[in-house]
């Protein structure tokens, strides 16, 4: 069976990847810091502690394990926090990330998976968004990921690094199980913030911004179901293994909901009241990002299988109930 070194695999993200690797008979080693990440997420599997900028840790790993490839989670997510503290993230996103490949390099490991972003774009000059679009980032922690997949280009000019890039739009839900989901500190994203909304009396959910140019005002954005994400990396994995050439792929679902439509899909879906306030824009928020995602559909067959928003909000749901029985 092929070992995968998944780093970053304890996080939201990862740990569904690590989850659907195994269930399609791969072996993924996780390699994580625990700083963002949880142990919990990844019973069951393997999990090293450790930090991708450790040279000497990697090509230890890389020595004694066969590792067919890597794929990489292991990142500074906020954009906000980019934006204040740019170096954090250029330091790890891209310094560690290139001692992560130097030791690939170092021991011949030439496959590697990155989770990058629709933040890529920036303001995108066209919607449906595809990977011809040029890329303008906007903020450090899109360069971060702008940065990268020019690294990427490079390491396979030169020393052969197959590579898929993966472009997330908006990464949301959980795994039907209820056992593993979104938990970040602190929270940023919509759809968690409106189920807090509805589950913390002391919350309430800031839309931001509602005179953007769109319907009703408020910013529309293509939400992916975290397993189809997941799906779609063991796809792109089995494509490197046979030996498929570098590329990059945008993953959403190709529909736009804007963030009163979320609201009102979270109001239905739990039958509850979310408490809500209008506020001004946030920074760097472009007013519609909507993924083509034809590429990826044609080249690895990808489909997503939980595109329904209301299937995304009902995942989320049922993981927010659990992990707040569990006191998480
Ligand atoms: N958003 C909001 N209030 C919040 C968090 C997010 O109105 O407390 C909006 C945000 O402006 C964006 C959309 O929800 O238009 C999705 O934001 P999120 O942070 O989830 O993902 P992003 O698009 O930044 O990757």
């Amino acid at each position: 069976m092929k070992e995968i070194l998944v780093t970053g695999g304890a996080g939201y993200i990862g740990s569904h990847v690590v989850k659907m690797l195994a269930k399609r008979g791969f072996v993924p080693i996780v390699l994580d810091s625990l700083e963002n990440g949880f142990a919990d997420f990844v019973k069951g599997h393997e999990l090293i502690m450790g930090d991708i900028g450790d040279y000497g840790l990697l090509t230890n790993i890389f020595r004694k394990r066969k590792i067919e490839c890597v794929m990489n989670f292991a990142s500074y997510i906020a954009v906000g926090e980019s934006v204040e503290f740019p170096l954090k993230y250029y330091l790890n996103n891209v310094a560690k990330t290139c001692e992560l490949f130097r030791a690939m390099i170092e021991c011949n490991v030439k496959r590697f998976i990155f989770s990058s972003t629709a933040a890529v774009y920036g303001y995108p000059t066209r919607v449906p968004i595809d990977e011809e679009s040029p890329l303008a980032p906007i903020n450090p922690y899109g360069r971060t990921k702008f940065m990268i997949e020019q690294v990427l280009r490079d390491l396979d000019e030169a020393y052969g690094m197959k590579f898929i890039a993966l472009r997330y739009f908006n990464a949301a839900g959980a795994d039907p199980s209820g056992e593993i989901g979104e938990s970040h500190t602190p929270e940023t994203h919509l759809i968690p913030l409106v189920l807090r909304s509805i589950l913390d009396d002391n919350y309430v959910l800031t839309v931001f911004g509602t005179d953007y140019n769109t319907p009703d005002g408020t910013c529309i954005r293509d939400y992916i179901h975290v397993n189809d994400l997941a799906d779609a990396h063991v796809l792109a994995l089995e494509k490197l293994l046979g030996k498929g050439e570098s590329t990059v792929y945008n993953l959403g679902n190709g529909r736009g909901f804007t963030v009163m439509e979320v609201i009102q899909t979270v109001k239905r879906v739990t039958g509850k009241e979310p408490k809500v306030t209008n506020g001004p824009r946030r920074a760097g928020d472009p007013d519609v990002l909507v993924a083509s995602s034809t590429k990826a559909m044609k080249e690895l067959g990808w489909k997503p299988s939980m595109a329904d928003l209301e299937t995304i909000v009902e995942t989320a749901w049922r993981w927010e109930k659990q992990r707040k029985r569990k006191g998480w």
